[in-house]
């Protein structure tokens, strides 16, 4: 058996996973990257058209694979391997952002939840297309070549984000997928420590995006609504959250803190679209829409059909701002021109777009209307990835034959808890 990694090396993002046995593989996530040395395109600089995926797959930035893009490859360019399906962990765009890439004859194998996520993402315009050949895999074993493959759920920022179980012929693989232990389905992450420990592992390939961060501090959703209310209590006016639209623990988060508050709930129209979608396999997300707190905002008409009395007019909104906290993405930032927040308010930062440390010259934008209307800033939020050492524990707990980071910059880290750590270079099929 073969194990290579064509994304996520020394980097955070981006995994792409090859397993392959007896010439057939079977591949692992299949995201966006984001911006770092190893990156030679983005929206400026394209392949060359005439091309297909040649110019991406010569300079690495995509693998090598047959069968496997919507252009193939030249047969000189391309591994003698059939690719049996992609299985995707979880429905962030580092992790699933390419899937308009690949051959429709290719099977896409997904949870229910990661399926909603990236309708939304289709309805939004973030994913180009709507993929075909999807299966969902909640609770199912999938049998491709010599592997049995098997999702596990666990916590992360997004719901329906899986580990995955690998029977191989050499063993069992696990992989970890994005993990978190401070999230409200924490519970399922140390669960599944426990299991992948009792089976005794031969391969764990584990995340590790936390490590280097110069910090372990994780909030925990009940302590970051806490600091919502202090900014609520001080700041009278209109608060206004920017909440990641798929990050459902945080929307809730935001709403029990209306409700402590006495606040009415609005949320962008946005929102309301990704509960309704969430809505159908999680109760959670039913319940935040339902709450007789919760109302939503569709300035310009909605496409949803909620009941009429779910609505909140423009007129309403503005009129009431003392008593509302309102979830407002960035791609909606313009409706500060019609809101007009009156003294007193101020925008809470929680996750959402953009993200400071990879979006400079939209975080200026962010910070110029900020400023033009007077919003005070605070960021109140908490990453959804296990700290340093949380990460460090889960691996040493594990304790598999053979560990193998990806997802992070600082693979070496995993020698203080595994003395058998391999780092795979970018692009190298190594034998296992
Ligand atoms: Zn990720
Ligand atoms: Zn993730």
């Amino acid at each position: 058996m073969r194990i290579g990694f064509y994304g996520g090396v020394r980097e955070i993002g981006g995994n792409i996973i090859l397993m392959e046995s007896n010439g057939v593989g079977i591949v692992f996530d299949f995201g966006r990257r984001f911006p770092t040395s190893q990156v030679f395109f983005n929206d400026t600089i394209k392949g060359r058209p005439e091309k297909g995926f040649e110019d991406y797959v010569d300079l690495g930035e995509l693998p090598p694979f047959r069968g496997f893009y919507m252009r193939e490859l030249p047969e000189s360019k391309s591994l003698p391997i059939e690719i049996g399906g992609v299985f995707f962990s979880h429905a962030h765009l580092d992790h699933i952002g390419r899937i308009c890439y690949l051959s429709n004859a290719l099977k896409k194998y997904m949870t229910r939840g990661t399926f909603a996520t990236l309708t939304y993402f289709v309805d939004k315009g973030i994913v180009e297309c709507m993929p075909e050949n999807i299966e969902i895999i909640n609770e199912k074993t999938i049998q491709t070549g010599d592997f049995k493959i098997t999702p596990y759920f666990i916590d992360h920022d997004v719901p329906g984000a899986v580990a995955y179980f690998i029977e191989t012929p050499k063993g069992l693989v696990i992989y970890t997928g994005d993990i978190y232990f401070k999230g409200t389905k924490s519970e399922q992450s140390f669960k599944f420590v426990e299991y992948a420990k009792s089976l005794k592992p031969y391969i764990l390939i584990t995340e590790g995006t936390r490590i280097g961060w110069n910090g372990i501090l994780s909030n925990t959703e009940d302590e970051l609504k806490g600091q919502i209310k202090e900014v609520a209590n001080v700041f009278k006016g209109l608060i206004i959250g920017n909440v990641y639209e798929i990050h459902l623990a945080r929307i809730q988060t935001f709403l029990n803190a209306s409700i402590e508050l006495g606040k009415n709930f609005i949320i962008h129209e946005d929102y309301a679209n990704i509960l309704l979608k969430y809505g159908e396999f999680d109760p959670i997300a039913t319940k935040i829409l339902n709450s007789q707190n919760t109302f939503v905002y569709a300035p310009s008409g909605s496409k949803l059909n909620l009941p009429k009395e779910k609505y909140i007019t423009k007129e309403e909104l503005v009129l009431n701002q003392v008593k509302e906290i309102l979830l407002l993405n960035f791609a909606h930032i313009t409706e500060l021109l019609d809101i007009n927040p009156i003294p007193g308010s101020a925008y809470i930062m929680s996750g959402g777009e953009p993200l400071s440390s990879i979006d400079p010259p939209n975080t200026k934008i962010l910070e110029n209307w900020l400023s033009n209307f007077n919003l005070p800033l605070f960021r109140i939020h908490s990453p959804g990835h296990a700290s340093e050492t949380e990460i460090l524990w889960m691996a040493r707990e594990i304790n598999p034959e053979i560990l193998l980071p990806i997802h992070t910059q600082f693979p070496e880290r995993f020698n203080i808890v595994h003395n058998n750590v391999m780092i795979l270079e970018k692009g190298v099929l190594t034998e296992f």
